[in-house]
């Protein structure tokens, strides 16, 4: 029997049912005419040109709206007016489109809320809250966007779309896990296993990475599978919308039967985004989002993979290596927080989002890879990686340093219940406890073992238990160094 449907999905559901079907068509021409006015560079450049009299450039564009009742959503001179008490009176399209994206904000940070596993499993729910700490300081710009999902899977091996600016430098395509009978069994046990381990938890599984779901003809079936198992349809991603338009429909039926969360296309060329409007209509894509890339957008990259690679290119041409119009601070378009798994290779690796570097191009960590052969296989490797991985306290013999990102700095003033740690973009001032200036002095060498760190605090005469517990605060926030890369807490290298 399929589970009964989770909070974040009645809070979806209730996003459409809530509206009559007048609301949601406005909502889906506003949603297109938004969508030509980020990707559009042209588009912009008529409507500034016309802005006392924009319906005509809209209609030109097959968007039939009348733009005057969403001014605040694209004049500039009534942009202060957006979630405010006028645009609910003036400009009723603008309030209907924004309280429906404020609505979405929310399902967003239920879907966050959704991968607790306190209950289900709580050593991998500690170790995932501490991830969620660590890339909440390390890498803030992104922090909205990033739900933390437990576990993705790929179904094909690389990817045919070949982005330039891909952020994990997806590798060439190489073929797709079809929907054998043999395949379909190990499929539909290892899904189960996810959600008997991990229980709603498995609602934030997706089923792509370094692929592209239209890659795999069969991607229908797989996901109508998870959806039977666990009562949530993953969402799809795809920059790949027209390459099998049948395939397409298949997923936004399924989207539209199951009504779990908003799927994306992702646009790379302003011809495609033509083709995309051209192909469906407004209300066929009110559950998608468009993810304009295309050069014209008004976009932000991501640092990471393959767009690195082109600026440095650029660079060293000695021409503009603008990467896209927005500026900010974008450095991973990695997401999971957990278990990334190749069927086609039989892989698992635990992975977690970081500011993309040289030991880590992709914006992802990877503590470690093993291989399947079966369902069984593939629950004994989890399990045994959560307990090797993930320690809910940090080991006695672990050798303690702060992350690499962050700067240890002293208290200036002789004060001993204080120090603070400090990057580009956070300062985290770490203070309460009498020895907090040593604990920080001795953390920063980089040379002394929990067990040690907290035996050199109790001889100069400290409280055992509190000096754990500062400790312990350290590692729940994600200050300490876990990073495989540079030797951190519970990685393999330290245990080797
Ligand atoms: S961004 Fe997505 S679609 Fe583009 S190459 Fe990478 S994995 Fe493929």
């Amino acid at each position: 029997m399929t589970p009964a449907p989770s909070k974040a999905t009645l809070h979806y559901r209730n996003i459409f049912t809530s509206r009559t079907e007048e609301e949601l068509d406005t909502i889906a021409l506003v949603k297109r005419f938004m969508e030509r006015l980020v990707g559009d560079q042209d588009f912009r450049k008529k409507l500034k040109e016309n802005h006392e009299n924009p319906n005509p450039v809209v209609k030109e564009y097959g968007i039939d709206i009348d733009l005057m009742q969403a001014l605040p959503l694209w004049h500039n001179q009534y942009s202060k007016y957006r979630f405010k008490h006028e645009q609910e009176q003036e400009w009723p399209f603008a309030d209907a489109f924004d309280r429906y994206i404020d609505q979405m904000r929310q399902h967003r940070s239920i879907i966050r809320d959704q991968g607790n596993m306190s209950e289900s499993y709580p050593r991998f729910h500690a170790w995932r809250e501490r991830q969620i700490a660590r890339s909440a300081s390390e890498i803030p710009g992104n922090y909205e966007a990033i739900t933390h999902p437990i576990i993705s899977f790929e179904l094909s091996q690389g990817c045919s779309v070949g982005c330039w600016f891909c952020g994990i430098s997806a590798a060439q395509f190489q073929g797709f896990y079809p929907y054998t009978e043999e395949n379909a069994t190990l499929w539909q046990d290892m899904v189960a296993t996810v959600r008997d381990l991990f229980g709603e938890a498995a609602h934030t599984g997706f089923c792509y990475w370094a692929t592209d779901p239209c890659d795999n003809p069969d991607y229908a079936k797989f996901i109508q599978d998870y959806y039977r198992i666990t009562g949530y349809l993953p969402q799809t991603t795809t920059a790949a919308p027209l390459k099998n338009i049948a395939l397409t429909r298949e997923i936004l039926a399924l989207f539209k039967h199951y009504h779990c969360v908003t799927n994306r296309f992702s646009v790379t060329t302003l011809r495609q985004l033509n083709l995309i409007h051209q192909t469906f209509t407004p209300r066929e894509l009110l559950g998608v989002e468009l993810v304009a890339q295309n050069k014209e957008s008004l976009s932000l990259k991501a640092m990471a993979g393959r767009a690195i690679e082109r600026k440095k290119r650029l660079q060293e041409a000695g021409r503009n290596d603008e990467i896209s119009k927005l500026k900010g601070d974008h450095a991973t378009i990695a997401c999971v927080s957990g278990f990334l798994v190749n069927m086609m290779k039989q892989t698992v690796q635990l992975v977690s989002p970081t500011r993309s570097c040289d030991e880590w191009p992709l914006g992802y960590r990877i503590y470690d890879e093993r291989h399947f052969n079966s369902g069984e296989a593939f629950k004994a490797m989890l399990q045994d990686m959560i307990e090797q991985f993930m320690p809910e306290n940090v080991p006695d013999e672990s050798i303690l340093s702060f992350r690499k990102d962050l700067t240890y700095i002293p208290p200036e003033d002789g004060k001993t219940n204080t120090f603070k740690l400090k990057s580009p973009y956070i300062e985290h001032n770490c203070n309460g406890m009498p020895f907090m200036a040593r604990l920080g002095e001795l953390v920063s060498i980089g040379q002394h073992s929990a067990g040690d760190v907290v035996n050199q605090l109790v001889l100069s005469g400290q409280n055992i238990r509190s000096v754990n517990e500062a400790l312990q605060h350290l590692y729940v926030k994600g200050l300490l160094n876990d990073d495989p890369a540079y030797n951190g807490i519970a990685t393999r290298r330290q245990a080797a």
